[in-house]
């Protein structure tokens, strides 16, 4: 059987057995199935049996329940959505790009909320993100970042800038210029956060069955090996596993995120680096990094930047890039150089996450069919999931409501395109980020192949 406490330091450093809940026994009837135990499928899960706790709701879940990116990212809820706020205003107007963007942040507040009603220990700490500026450049996207923000409505309680002395008061890692903070994060340790989950659903009377591989989602069933479970509302909860589902190939694109933990550092060398409050941290370069101080006194920091693999295809050995785990290393070294040229790395990991074509998370129900899905959040899934969640108790259960009336409520996203050219695009996208990086760096001039590749991808 599947080591499942060695698929990321969380998964390691969880309270309670991995050991699976009993697969499906056999075909079975419900009024709501749900394929997929991640956030995604959970906290639709909690909100319904909640909001109707005559509601039979069964989870299938192929693996234990925090097997994906839920057991294994980095921890941050934050208020960030793929589609940024000038996209989200060209498509749907200001006011409901807005909409989505506080719906967001009432998302992290929510979170906590049920954290603490629930008494899921998770580490939870709503410490706010910093991202450094540590190059002109990356100053003048500090600057712009601030703009745009008040542009479309957001104020200094949601996100201001910073100079270099208190960015460093947060943050103090190397040659920092400036930086910007936004309130709107919490810390968790996620992990904790989705068994814990679990734990609250089945409490109100969902049924959970692991190790049930669903082999086929078709109008009113989820089909297993074991059985079929018949309810009339199949909500598909797989987010980066969704293309080895049938007829979902091409649904999203599987790109992995990859991660590193430190060994739990010393009080003195808390002292030096910061991150006082436990904010999550990030800088203004274009191949995304994120990390966070772990309760337990680590660096978890994480990256893009594994290739895309031909074909959507995932699999637990794509999960390591030895090459990515050294630049992960590097990057922190460089960052933190209090960390010593060794830094002290104790594990490495890392998972798929959902990138929708026009790079737009969605969620949505098909009411003549039935079928719901949530998903595509790039890596901003630890917040989103929730308010995915949420809407799609209101909209399985009928209500319309505030939720159900955001942009992002049953859009489509195009299907990407077929190999070799879905190839091709997402690895020359990871290419050009790279490259523009490396080129800001020897230039001191912002990338304009960077910013004409953010704008292909409508961003
Ligand atoms: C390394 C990494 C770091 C990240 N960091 C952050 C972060 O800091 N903040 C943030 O907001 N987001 C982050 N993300 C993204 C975030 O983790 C995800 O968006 C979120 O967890 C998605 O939750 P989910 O429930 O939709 O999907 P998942 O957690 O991936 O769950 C899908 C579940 O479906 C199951 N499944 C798949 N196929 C089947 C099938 N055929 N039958 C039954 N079950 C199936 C899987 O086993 C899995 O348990 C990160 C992702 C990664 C990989």
């Amino acid at each position: 059987m599947m080591r499942y406490q060695e698929l990321s330091y969380w998964l390691s450093s969880v309270d309670g057995s991995l050991t699976p809940r009993p697969a499906l026994p056999g075909d079975a009837d419900a009024d709501v199935v749900i394929v997929g135990a991640g956030y995604t499928g959970l906290w639709t899960a909690y909100y319904l049996a909640a909001a109707d706790p005559t509601l039979r709701i069964t989870v299938l879940e192929k693996e234990i329940a925090g097997y994906g990116a839920s057991g294994r990212n980095g921890g941050w809820c934050s208020a960030l959505f793929p589609t940024s706020l000038p996209a989200l205003a060209r498509r749907h107007g200001p006011d409901r790009a807005l909409a989505m963007q506080r719906a967001m942040q009432e998302t992290v507040r929510e979170v906590g909320r049920v954290v603490a009603a629930e008494g899921i220990d998770c580490d939870w700490q709503p410490g706010g993100t910093v991202v450094l500026a540590r190059t002109e450049v990356q100053l003048g996207r500090a600057r712009a970042a601030v703009a745009e923000a008040r542009e479309y409505g957001l104020d200094a309680e949601d996100l201001v800038l910073l100079d270099a002395a208190e960015a460093t008061a947060r943050c103090a890692a190397d040659g920092v210029r400036g930086g910007t903070y936004t309130p709107h994060c919490a810390a968790v340790h996620p992990a904790r956060l989705v068994r814990g989950l679990a734990r609250a659903v089945e409490r109100r009377g969902v049924r959970i069955f692991e190790r049930t591989p669903v082999t086929a989602v078709r109008a009113g069933a989820a089909v297993t090996p074991a059985g079929v479970v018949r309810a009339p509302v199949v909500v598909r909860a797989t987010e980066g596993f969704t293309p080895t589902l049938p007829g979902q190939r091409r649904a999203v694109a599987p790109v992995y995120s990859l991660m590193v933990a430190t060994e739990s550092l010393p009080a003195e060398t808390w002292a030096r680096i910061g991150l006082a409050e436990r904010e999550t941290f990030s800088d203004y370069r274009h191949v995304i990094i994120y990390g966070q101080r772990t309760a337990d006194g680590r660096l978890a920091f994480g990256g893009r930047g594994a290739p895309y693999h031909f074909g959507s295809r995932v699999s637990p050995g794509y999960d390591r890039e030895p090459q990515v785990f050294a630049a992960l290393r590097r990057v922190l070294g460089e960052l933190f150089p209090v960390l010593g040229p060794d830094v002290p790395v104790s594990h490495t990991w890392g998972g798929p996450l959902g990138v929708a074509r026009d790079w737009s998370a969605s969620v949505g129900l098909d009411r003549t069919t039935g079928l719901a899905w949530a998903g595509g959040y790039v890596g901003d899934g630890v917040g989103t999931s929730n308010l995915a969640g949420r809407t799609l108790a209101d909209l399985i259960r009928g209500v319309p409501s505030d939720l159900t009336a955001l942009p992002w409520v049953n859009h489509r996203s195009p299907k990407w395109e077929p190999e070799p050219l879905r190839w091709l695009a997402v690895n020359a996208g990871l290419k050009v980020m790279f490259s523009a990086d490396d080129a800001e760096l020897r230039s001191g001039r912002p990338s304009r192949r960077a910013a004409a590749f953010s704008r292909l991808l409508g961003h």
